[in-house]
């Protein structure tokens, strides 16, 4: 993880190149964003820095809904041991998690389900359940933007077990029911567009 000072810096100057390498949140208002958000940037002191997504999920912290972090790239640069860790991050959004469990992933990166737990811990800052989870919700937060499917089938496609459970992990994330950031009226913009990016 980079010092303080380095994300910073590149925070203040919504520096790209740091897109994915560090996420920013904001102790004030709960909410974590990526270097590159436009929204108007906290103060210095109130502000903390996280190696991914997940890390700063589990600290509590819900997705800005501008910079959307929770789709952020993970960090490209790894190598070595991050090298396991990045195919196991690829491997867990691809759903790796949602029908199988951490001794199969481990089994299948060709290392121990203890040492990948440690991996994770180091450059990731959240377990593999945990960031298993974030791309659940990643993937369901995508559908209810882009798409006009039942919640049931959202819950389904983003790999969550059963409705309820997707309504109760969305909630505790976003602190409302996944409903509401359903997009009302009858047109919709294509896929991959945000509507938080459309002004009046
Ligand atoms: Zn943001």
């Amino acid at each position: 993880m980079l010092d303080f000072e380095t994300c910073n810096a590149a925070r203040l100057r919504r520096d790209p190149a740091y897109d994915g390498v560090f996420f920013t949140a904001v102790k004030t208002t709960g909410i974590y964003c990526r270097p590159v958000c436009p929204v108007r940037q906290p103060l210095t002191r109130n502000v903390v820095f996280y190696p991914s997504a997940a890390a700063a999920e589990t600290e509590g912290y819900r997705p800005c809904l501008r910079c959307r972090p929770e789709t952020a790239p993970f960090c490209p640069a790894w190598n070595g041991t991050r090298a396991t860790v990045a195919r196991a991050l690829k491997l867990i959004e691809a759903g790796a998690l949602d029908e199988a469990d951490i001794e199969q992933l481990a089994a299948r990166l060709g290392i121990g389900a203890r040492h990948l737990a440690r991996l994770f811990q180091r450059h990731v800052g959240a377990t593999p359940l945990q960031t298993a989870q974030t791309f659940r919700l990643q993937r369901a937060k995508r559908l209810l933007d882009e798409t006009d499917l039942r919640m049931t089938e959202i819950a389904r496609r983003a790999g969550f077990g059963s409705l309820r459970r997707f309504n109760a992990a969305f909630a505790e994330l976003y602190k409302r029911p996944p409903s509401t950031l359903r997009r009302k009226g009858p047109q919709r913009h294509g896929a991959g567009e945000s509507h938080l990016h459309a002004r009046a």
